[in-house]
């Protein structure tokens, strides 16, 4: 088995089964796909729409690909008729820019919904008041081609784990307070996609149920 492989099995063995890893590649070669594909593994997520473009013509129809990565609504029209998520919705236009391109090609799109929770001023991003108000929109009820399936986010980009645990709790917070008022019945909406390859542990522990992991499995960049 290639160390990729080797990686992926040694991650997998130490999360929950219920907690889903998403190998992200971007900046990788195809070569390196291909090998986690090989060894079984079919999540990939990239975070640049052009990248993705290229990588995914070059590799098998049944990887499910994750855009994790600000996407900008004129861009959206490219990504629709492949992608299986798009975690990575950080606004309404674009959340409106997706239904409309998914309905005319008779697809429906699951959708996280980004929040901003890092002190970074450069992340994308929604605030909790926004996604209320999004949420309890009639327009956004009545979407047919989007399914929100849960938030994501990214910490802080520091040492101190202390305050990428607080990060994450108050994602799992804002997930549960949403779930709890606009979601109840909706079974799909499920998912806290926190983690990468520094903070993983600490938000499994904090209730991730997605984890986007790059340098673990293709090494350090
Ligand atoms: C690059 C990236 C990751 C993975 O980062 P690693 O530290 O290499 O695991 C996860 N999420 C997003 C949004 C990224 O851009």
């Amino acid at each position: 088995m290639s160390f990729i492989s080797d990686n992926i099995s040694s991650l997998k063995r130490q999360i929950p089964s219920y907690v889903k890893l998403v190998a992200v590649s971007k900046g990788r070669p195809v070569s390196d796909i291909l090998e986690a594909y090989n060894g079984g593994h079919r999540i990939f997520g990239e975070n640049r729409v052009q990248e993705l473009l290229s990588k995914k013509d070059l590799l098998p129809g049944d990887i499910e690909w994750h855009l994790i990565g600000h996407l900008q609504t004129n861009k959206v029209k490219y990504v629709v008729p492949f992608v299986s998520m798009i975690q990575s919705v950080d606004s309404f236009k674009l959340l409106r820019a997706v239904n409309t391109a998914a309905l005319k090609i008779n697809r429906r799109i699951d959708c996280l919904l980004q929040f901003h929770i890092a002190e970074e001023e450069t992340k994308y991003g929604f605030a909790l008041k926004e996604v209320r108000e999004l949420a309890g929109s009639d327009e956004v009820r009545r979407m047919e081609a989007v399914r929100i399936c849960g938030v994501m986010g990214m910490a802080t980009f520091t040492s101190d784990m202390e305050q990428v645990r607080d990060e994450f709790r108050y994602l799992a917070a804002c997930f549960r307070e949403l779930k709890q008022d606009f979601f109840a019945d909706k079974d799909h909406f499920r998912e806290i996609s926190m983690g990468m390859s520094g903070d993983y542990t600490v938000a499994i522990e904090e209730g991730s149920t997605v984890i986007r992991i790059g340098s673990i499995i293709f090494g350090g960049r």
